[in-house]
């Protein structure tokens, strides 16, 4: 459930602080520490899943709960529109290998992708 050496499973179980937004029992949400827009944060499972490679249908409940959490904390922020995004696999742009979902927004413009 747990990696010893993963940095998001040492924040769930608050070795490492962060700036927690949300917590329930399957998942957490903290600002990221890189922050590309003026909200930015992440919201991760509890349960130590590399990537969504790993996600299988036995997590469609964990990824919908996830995915939904997205809109409201968004809404938290004053945020009318967000930007989601899931970096996958090195070559997907994923640094930190807990699954996680960026949400951002708040600037003027995103760039179009
Ligand atoms: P990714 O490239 O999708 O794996 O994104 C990893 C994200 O985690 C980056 O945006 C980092 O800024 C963020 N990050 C890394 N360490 C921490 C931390 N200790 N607390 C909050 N965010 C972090
Ligand atoms: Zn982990």
């Amino acid at each position: 459930m747990m990696s010893d050496d993963c940095i998001f499973c040492k924040i769930i179980n608050g070795n490492i602080p962060s700036k927690k937004i949300f917590e329930d029992s399957d998942l957490m949400a903290f600002h990221d520490i890189r922050p590309i827009a003026p909200v930015h944060f992440l919201i991760i499972p509890k349960m130590h899943i590399e990537s969504l490679n790993h996600f299988d249908a036995t997590h469609q409940d964990l990824l919908g709960k996830m995915v939904l959490l997205a809109p409201k904390l968004a809404k938290d922020f004053g945020l009318k529109g967000f930007r989601t995004m899931i970096n996958t696999g090195h070559e997907g742009g994923q640094e930190v290998f807990h699954m996680h979902v960026h949400v951002f927004g708040g600037g003027a413009n995103l760039p179009k992708t």
